[in-house]
C-alpha cells in the first residue's frame, strides 16, 4: 500500500516506518523535524514540511497517490500544553484539519490517528475502556479529543474512514537497537531513569508522592512501541472491511507506579537508581491503565511485550548506544 506517515521521523512514527518498510509498503514520510530526527528516517522517503503549510501538503499529495495516512505528528507533552496551549491547538488541531482537507481533496479515505489516553481525564474505573467518559484535564488531551470529534464529521461529510488509537504510555525501543526514544529535553519517565544512570550525575526527579495510589506515585500503563505499531497495521486492515469512525485503546492493562518502574529498571540495569521527590507536574492524573479488550477482540491485537522489564530492557539497549 502507498502510505503517508506524518511524523515518521519521530519516536513512534520512525518505528512504524521501519515495520511498514519491512512489510513491503511504499512509505512517504512528512515531518517538520521539530522533535523528530532526520537520522531516524530513510532519507529517500523523507519529505520535510509542516502541516501548517497547506501548499507543501498540496504538493505532497499531488506527487503521490496515497492510499492511506498514518498521523503521528503532534506536540505531546501534557505540562507544555498547560503553559503553551496555543502551540497545541495550532499544531494538533489546525495541522490535522489541513491534513484531512488534503486527504479529502485527493480522495484518500483511510486515516489512522495517534490519539491518547489523555482524552479520558481522571479514571472513573480501575481500567479505562472505550466507553469511559471523555473529560480531558489538559489542553493536550483536549486537542486529541477535538480531532476525534472532527473525524466523525469528516466521515459523515467526506467519507474518510478512521481509526483513532488511544496510546497509554509508549515505551521501549526497536529490539534491533537502530531506533529509540530521543527527545530534547527528555520529559518521559523511562528515558529519564536510564539517562540518569548513563550521565552518571543522577538528577532523576519523581513528580509527586502524595497521589491517591498505594505508594503515592503516579501509575501508568507502559506499552512497547512495536506493540503499538502492530495495532496500526491491524487498524489499517480493519478499515478495508469496516466503513466508519473507530476508537481503540492501546495498553497492556497493567499499571506500574513510578517507584515500581524504578525498581524494574534497577533489575534490568543492575544499578541502583537515585532520585529525589519534586512537586507534582501540572495536569498529571494519578492513574491511567487501559482496558484494551475491545482492541484485542475486534482487531485481533496481541501484545508481544507484556512485562515492564522486557520493555525497559529494549530501551536500555538503545540508551547505551543511541544513534541520534
Ligand atoms: N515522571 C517523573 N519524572 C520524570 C518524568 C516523568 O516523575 O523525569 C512522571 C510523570 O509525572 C508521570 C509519569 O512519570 O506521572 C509518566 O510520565 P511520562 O512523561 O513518561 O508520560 P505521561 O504519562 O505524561 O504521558
Amino acid at each position: 500500500m502507498r502510505i503517508l506517515v506524518c511524523g515518521g521521523a519521530g519516536y513512534i512514527g520512525s518505528h512504524m516506518v521501519k515495520i511498514l518498510n519491512s512489510q513491503g509498503h511504499t512509505v512517504t514520510i512528512f515531518d517538520n523535524l521539530s522533535t523528530g530526527h532526520a537520522q531516524a528516517a530513510p532519507a529517500a522517503q523523507l519529505f520535510a514540511g509542516d502541516l501548517l503549510d497547506k501548499e507543501s501538503l498540496a504538493r505532497l499529495f499531488k506527487a503521490h497517490n496515497f492510499e492511506a495516512v498514518m498521523h503521528f505528528s503532534a506536540k505531546s507533552l501534557v505540562g507544555e500544553s498547560m503553559t503553551n496551549p496555543s502551540a497545541y491547538y495550532t499544531n494538533n488541531v489546525i495541522g490535522t484539519i489541513n491534513l484531512l482537507d488534503a486527504m479529502q481533496a485527493h480522495q484518500v479515505h483511510r486515516f489512522i490517528f495517534s490519539s491518547s489516553a489523555a482524552i479520558f481525564g481522571p479514571p472513573q474505573q480501575k481500567t479505562i475502556n472505550e466507553e469511559h467518559p471523555c473529560r480531558p484535564i489538559n489542553p493536550y488531551g483536549r486537542t486529541k479529543l477535538m480531532v476525534e470529534h472532527i473525524l466523525k464529521d469528516y466521515h459523515h461529510a467526506y467519507g474518510i474512514r478512521s481509526v483513532s488509537l488511544r496510546y497509554f504510555n509508549a515505551a521501549g525501543a526497536d529490539p534491533e537497537g537502530k531506533l529509540g526514544e530521543s527527545h530534547t529535553p527528555e520529559t518521559h519517565l523511562i528515558p529519564n531513569i536510564l539517562k540518569s544512570l548513563i550521565n552518571g550525575h543522577g538528577g532523576l526527579k519523581i513528580f509527586g508522592n502524595s497521589y491517591e495510589t498505594p505508594d503515592g506515585t503516579c501509575i501508568r500503563d507502559y506499552i512497547h512501541i512495536n506493540d503499538l505499531c502492530s495495532a496500526h497495521l491491524l487498524a489499517l486492515n480493519f478499515l478495508d472491511n469496516n466503513d466508519g469512525v473507530f476508537g481503540f485503546n492501546l495498553g497492556n492493562g497493567n499499571g506500574f507506579s513510578i517507584l515500581e518502574v524504578i525498581a524494574a529498571a534497577e533489575q534490568v540495569t543492575g544499578h541502583k537508581i537515585k532520585f529525589e521527590y519534586a512537586p507534582p507536574r501540572e495536569g498529571d492524573p494519578a492513574r491511567l491503565v487501559a482496558d484494551s479488550s475491545l482492541t484485542r477482540r475486534l482487531l485481533g491485537w496481541k501484545t508481544q511485550y507484556t512485562g515492564i522489564e522486557e520493555i525497559i530492557s529494549t530501551a536500555w539497549n538503545w540508551h547505551q548506544k543511541p544513534r541520534y
